[in-house]
């Protein structure tokens, strides 16, 4: 019952900053700009070509300011395109990368007070976490306090006009926009609510991740430079959609309906992990994309399952429940878990082996408890369906019944030599030797998906329809209706050690 403190390392992140264009929001009703101090530019002449009014446009020093909302860089080169009459959550064309979305690092600069009316700073790790707390979403931001950030958020300095109380850049290169300024003597110096300062700093990182104005078209923003493209599953227009432009004064009230489904269009979460190496590793399914989440070190990691979201990693000599999104973990009890190879889960409990004897563990607490007295030494693979656990060992192949441990052999196949066991859709699946086999989980009969040579593969995991199994250093998709399989991604994964998918 050793407990060792797990090791962390953080990971320094090379920034690679680049010049993006300007984007503003959330101002009060726009000024009108003195028509005769705009000197003619071409950028001026691209805007003006967008459909912008000259008697609508500011010249703002570094930038343009169009109709009190809209940002141009003047080093900014854009295309000018039509607007449309759209008012669905919209994002831009460049979004965050998929290995930079699940680390995207916050940092306040000391120009945010630290006291006082403009202290800003609560309210902005407040916009994080209602960012971070949408389920199934693939950004997630992290608060820094040293090092260089992705977003850092800091005073304007004077550089917003009087009306705009905050404003964001866009992505570029794959990465967050790079600052989210405020201003803080907005509105003639104005108090500001903290509800309304939450607001707008959730607001602003929307806008960071790629979230263009979701009434952008309704407002008169035009699409280019940035694109405004509608999100999929998103209405015809959204009043309670924090991605209004034009609401510098509303006060949080929570993402609309929308606004969640949409971040999770824009950016799904992973649905598979591996363990490699040190590292936690979210994949995309459809194309093998893969990002690091969190900045723990997993080496050595046994096994690792799911359970209501959550992922359960043996990494011995304990059991550790991870954030999908994060990697945030936490010692799940206190029990020595060493040496346990195989693991699963089934209405909420896990299950595993260690040397001879099978434990359910509560998942919340690792409250454990032995499940009947069979002897599982030396058993090789473990899964669980419709109310069973499913063991192999030595040659059987056995059903287990979770609550008492009694078992019964299924059929008489040899089964020796089998590493890899998992369930979906009413059927079993196991690697043996070269082959993967589909199971009947009542009758033990099986049927040989003949897709390929699997021999070496070790590790495999069943969701919607797909196996994935990493046979190294490859990754592959089975499609089991037809058995055939694709490669998922260029990447080596070798070393990998724990695999699951939800
Ligand atoms: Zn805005």
């Amino acid at each position: 019952m050793n407990l060792k403190p797990k090791k962390f390392s953080l990971f320094s992140f090379a920034l690679l900053l680049t010049l993006v264009s300007l984007l503003s929001c959330d101002s009060q009703e726009p000024m009108v700009s003195d028509e005769s101090a705009l000197k003619q530019t071409d950028k001026l002449q691209e805007i003006l070509d967008i459909g912008f009014q000259r008697s609508d446009i500011q010249d703002m020093g570094d930038y343009y300011l169009a109709e009190g909302d809209i940002y141009f860089s003047k080093d900014d080169s854009g295309e000018s395109k039509g607007v449309n009459g759209r008012k669905e959550q919209a994002s831009t064309n460049n979004l965050v990368s998929y290995q930079e979305r699940t680390n995207i690092t916050v940092k306040i600069d000391g120009s945010i007070p630290s006291s006082g009316v403009d202290d800003w700073r609560n309210e902005i790790l407040q916009a994080i976490d209602h960012w971070n707390s949408i389920a199934d979403f693939g950004i997630n931001l992290v608060y820094i306090t040293s090092g260089t950030a992705d977003i850092t958020v800091q005073s304007d300095n004077g550089s917003l006009p009087d009306y705009v109380i905050a404003a964001a850049e866009f992505p570029s290169g794959g990465l967050a926009g790079y600052r989210v300024r405020i201003n803080l003597d907005f509105s003639s110096n104005m108090t500001v609510s903290s509800g309304s300062k939450v607001y707008n700093m959730v607001h602003e990182f929307g806008h960071c991740v790629g979230f263009r104005h979701t009434n952008w078209a309704s407002q008169g923003e035009p699409s280019s430079p940035y694109g405004a493209n509608q999100i999929p599953g998103t209405p015809a227009s959204d009043n309670s959609s924090v991605m209004n432009g034009g609401t510098a004064l509303n006060s949080w009230a929570g993402f609309s309906t929308y606004d969640i489904i949409g971040a999770q269009n824009l950016y799904p979460r992973p649905r598979l992990y591996i363990v490699q190496g040190a590292s936690l590793y979210g994949v995309n399914v459809s194309n093998g994309e893969w990002a690091p989440i969190g900045t723990s070190t997993w080496a050595n990691s046994r096994v690792m399952t799911n359970v209501n979201g959550l992922l359960y990693i043996v990494q011995d000599p304990g059991l550790y429940r991870a954030s999908a999104k994060s990697a945030s973990w936490s010692h799940v009890g206190t029990a020595d878990w060493s040496g346990t190879n195989i693991m699963t889960n089934q209405d909420g409990y896990l299950y595993m082996v260690q040397t001879f004897g099978l434990y359910r563990t509560v998942p919340g607490t690792g409250s454990y408890a032995r499940v009947g007295t069979g002897d599982w030494t030396g058993s090789s693979a473990m899964t669980a369906d419709n109310q069973s656990l499913y063991i192999v060992q030595s040659y059987g192949l056995y059903k287990v019944n979770p609550s008492t441990g009694t078992w019964v052999r299924l059929g008489t196949a040899d089964w020796t030599g089998t590493s890899l066991l998992a369930s979906m859709g009413g059927y079993l699946y196991a690697v043996q030797g070269a082959g993967l086999y589909r199971i009947d989980p009542n009758t033990g009969s099986y049927i040989s998906l003949n897709t390929s040579d699997w021999t070496g593969s070790n590790l495999m995991s069943a969701h919607d329809g797909y196996l994935y199994i990493v046979q190294s250093p490859g990754l592959y998709r089975v499609n089991v209706s037809n058995g055939s399989y694709v490669t998922l991604s260029p990447s080596s994964w070798a070393g990998s050690t724990a695999m699951t998918t939800f």
